[in-house]
């Protein structure tokens, strides 16, 4: 089964499911064993080489969604990126970082590469301009995330891919936020597609996974430097990941319905001074996500008139979102950027970047729309 013969939905539940089924069992079995009799080939099975039964499950599941030839799960999202990067770039190679990325990855591509060597290059995501202007002959790949935390922009996603394919550059690209069914960068060209399955792809706020996704031979590298610095994932979070997935399509669309309701309700109250949401026609990336995604995603954020005072107040007046950070869980989480996500940057960088102390942004679960409504009217006549 692949996305070019059936739906996402219907991925979603059926892909890599062996047919007929093991055991007769209609669900894929945890093989819980770290070790397997030596196969008539040679081949080693063992939990930290990611080649176990109930992993390969997953992988094939998550290549399948994706509309990868191959995948490896980690055992985070920031082990999914790092040993991406860690495939790609040798020590003196340089990588060229297109827009805003989330913290973890900013510290790894800051702090992080200067021990180990890498070279870094910031740009902006909409400039090509600026992304030519950067590039060395060490520069080696290109990194973006499809969807940036907190303002939900979209940048020039299609023209990264192309540059990077007419400068031999190998594409990275995080694509947490929308999630394949959204948006499956390979189709652009993208060479490596990471995730934080931990948010969207589980969807349930209960396990931490990642993966990547590429060509087999990508992967195969991937999987190398996995198995050396040990960020495989074990095979019962495998499992749970596996469960998360096959309603992974109906919960975005869940979500996605709810957050473009909560926008266009936000962008009408006289208590909210803007909202950025990329499924609002004045949001400036509108064109491209609507040329681009299958929908306009779970994340928004927003900001009261009144300040940091008022942000306050609707935090603790909401009855329905948990005040918590993360994203893409089945339940609603809301949070002020400047004191989760963006907390280590400073107030003047934060300011520049347009994440003001009264920025408020929210992860949209899967509660009926005009609940969340009923709850946002009655926080805000608080
Ligand atoms: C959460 C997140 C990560 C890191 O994922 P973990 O599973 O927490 O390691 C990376 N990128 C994005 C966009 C994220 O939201």
């Amino acid at each position: 089964m692949t996305a070019k013969n059936v739906s996402i939905e219907t991925l979603a539940v059926h892909a890599a499911e062996p047919r007929p089924a093991r055991d007769r069992s209609v669900v894929f079995p945890i093989y819980q064993g770290t070790v397997y009799e030596i196969a008539p080939d040679g081949g080693v099975d063992y939990l930290r080489y990611s080649n176990t039964p109930t992993q390969t499950y997953l992988h094939d599941k998550l290549a399948a969604l994706e509309g990868a030839e191959a995948a490896v799960a980690t055992a985070s999202g920031m082990a999914a990126i790092s040993t991406a990067l860690n495939s790609v770039l040798a020590s003196g190679d340089r990588i060229v970082v297109a827009g805003n990325i989330y913290g973890g990855t900013h510290a790894l591509l800051t702090e992080e590469s200067r021990r180990i060597g890498w070279g870094v290059d910031f740009t902006d995501a909409y400039d090509p301009a600026a992304w030519a202007a950067a590039l060395t002959p060490r520069t080696k790949a290109i990194y973006v995330e499809s969807i940036t935390n907190p303002l939900i922009r979209v940048g020039d996603l299609a023209g990264i891919a192309a540059f990077a394919r007419e400068h031999g550059l190998t594409s990275i690209i995080d694509n947490t936020f929308p999630t394949p069914v959204l948006f499956r960068p390979h189709e652009l060209g993208y060479d490596l597609v990471c995730h934080s399955a931990t948010k969207g792809l589980n969807g349930h706020s209960d396990l931490t996974a990642g993966v990547v996704t590429g060509t087999a031979e990508r992967i195969e590298r991937v999987r190398h430097y996995l198995t050396l610095y040990g960020g495989s994932l074990d095979p019962h979070t495998a499992f749970l990941l596996a469960r998360g997935l096959k309603t992974l399509a109906i919960r975005v669309r869940a979500q996605g319905e709810n957050a473009l309701a909560l926008a266009r309700f936000l962008e009408g109250h006289d208590a909210i001074a803007e909202v950025h949401y990329p499924g609002l026609e004045a949001h400036p990336d509108h064109a491209r996500a609507v040329e681009l995604f299958n929908g306009f995603g779970s994340m928004l954020a927003f900001r009261p008139v009144g300040g940091l005072d008022a942000a306050e107040r609707l935090l603790k007046s909401l009855e329905i979102p948990y005040a918590a950070a993360s994203l893409g869980g089945v339940e609603s989480l809301v949070t002020r950027p400047a004191i989760s996500s963006h907390a280590k940057i400073s107030a003047e960088e934060r300011a520049a970047a347009g994440i003001t102390d009264d920025l408020i942004r929210f992860s949209t679960g899967i509660e009926a729309a005009d609940d969340l409504l009923v709850d946002f009217e009655q926080a805000l006549s608080d």
